[in-house]
């Protein structure tokens, strides 16, 4: 064994890519969170090749000053905490301060940007090398952030390897856009492939708006055979929209969660959506919804992962209890009338 000795700053983004960026989808789901993090009202996403070619996205939020701009490209720089304090209540998407970094040293990464009304002031930068120094030079961009990612994986041809058809990483990257088009309804999306647009939603505030954009996500189908449902229960806030079991699924793919607007999986909330089901599916049918629990953040730990898609929450019988209680009532006209006497 050699002594020991440091990993040059590319190397050390490298190994921590190898936990966010997994895909071109996970490069899309890191730069949007960003976008809506800074406030964007409006984001362009332009993919070539399923990704693997090229990700642009643009946004009109908050923009980054010149002088930070080598920091966002740093690993461990961020702007959205600084203390164990704020973790505890973040937010916001992002708060790792690593995924700029992660990126940049698996693709070729530019980032432009303006902070300036006016649009004066753009300024664009890229990193390169080992030590991952970044370079800065003017350039012309309106108020926001755009994000060029070319080639990525150039340089860890094992993670290339593993990249599938041009087609299914598309469809990885879809469903990226899906989940965060579902989370800020008041947020004009659109996504192009090789040209093509694939999705052009413009921002809903009214519920007939909103209704037409998951329509446009989860198909018209859901939206005929969903039921509407909102509980307030103080602490606990559930509304969206939840399928009948006519319209039950083979598998758990129409499936949205959100928790303070951030999409996630969790053990706890499938298992009471489980039970809700449980005698209005058949074996092995699955239901759909779109739905979104709203707490106090300091009531829920979203530390828990890299990809920040698995959260705690610290009163996790009343989160089973809300989310059960809701289906069961959204679903009561539906439910067999039960032999024995009615229990309330
Ligand atoms: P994090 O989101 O965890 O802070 P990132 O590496 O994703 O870490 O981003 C680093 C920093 O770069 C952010 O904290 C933010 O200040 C800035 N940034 C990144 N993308 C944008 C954007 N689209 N608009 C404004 N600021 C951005
Ligand atoms: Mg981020």
């Amino acid at each position: 064994m050699s002594r020991i000795h440091s990993l040059s700053p590319r190397l050390a983004n490298q190994i921590a890519a190898g936990e966010v960026v997994e895909r071109p989808a996970s490069v899309v789901k890191e730069v949007l969170e960003n976008s809506l993090d800074a406030g964007a009202t409006r984001v362009e996403i332009e993919i070539e090749a399923g990704g693997s070619k090229l990700i642009r996205i643009r946004d009109n939020g908050d923009g980054i000053e010149p002088e930070d701009l080598p920091l966002a490209l740093a690993r461990h720089a961020t702007s959205k905490i600084v203390s164990l304090e704020d973790l505890e209540a973040v937010g916001s998407l992002g708060f790792r301060g690593e995924a700029l970094a992660s990126i940049g040293s698996v693709s070729r990464l530019t980032l432009t940007s303006n902070h300036r009304p006016d649009g004066s002031e753009g300024c664009a930068a890229l990193c390169e090398g080992r030590e991952m120094t970044v370079q800065l030079r003017p350039a012309p961009h309106p108020r926001g952030t755009t994000v060029e990612v070319r080639d990525l994986f150039f340089n860890t041809p094992a993670r290339r390897k593993f990249l599938r058809t041009e087609k299914t990483e598309f469809n990885h990257i879809e469903e990226v856009v899906k989940r965060l088009a579902l989370s800020r309804f008041e947020v004009d999306f659109s996504l192009r492939h090789n040209g093509k647009v694939i999705h052009q939603l413009r921002g809903a505030t009214s519920t007939a708006e909103r209704q037409r954009r998951v329509a446009a996500v989860c198909g018209p189908a859901f939206m005929e055979q969903a039921v509407q449902l909102e509980t307030d229960r103080g602490e606990l806030r559930l509304w969206g929209w939840t399928g009948l079991p006519t319209f039950s699924r083979s598998q758990t793919d129409l499936q949205y969660f959100f928790v303070n607007g951030r999409v996630i999986r969790d053990k706890l909330v499938a298992h009471a959506v489980k039970q809700a089901y449980r005698d209005v599916l058949y074996h092995g049918r699955h239901p759909a919804f779109v739905l979104y629990l709203e707490l106090d953040p300091a009531q829920v730990d979203v530390n828990v992962h890299p990809g920040k898609h698995e959260v705690r929450f610290r009163d996790s019988r009343a989160v089973h209890q809300c989310v059960f209680g809701a289906l069961h009532r959204a679903l009561a006209d539906v439910r067999p009338a039960v032999d024995s006497p009615a229990v309330a």
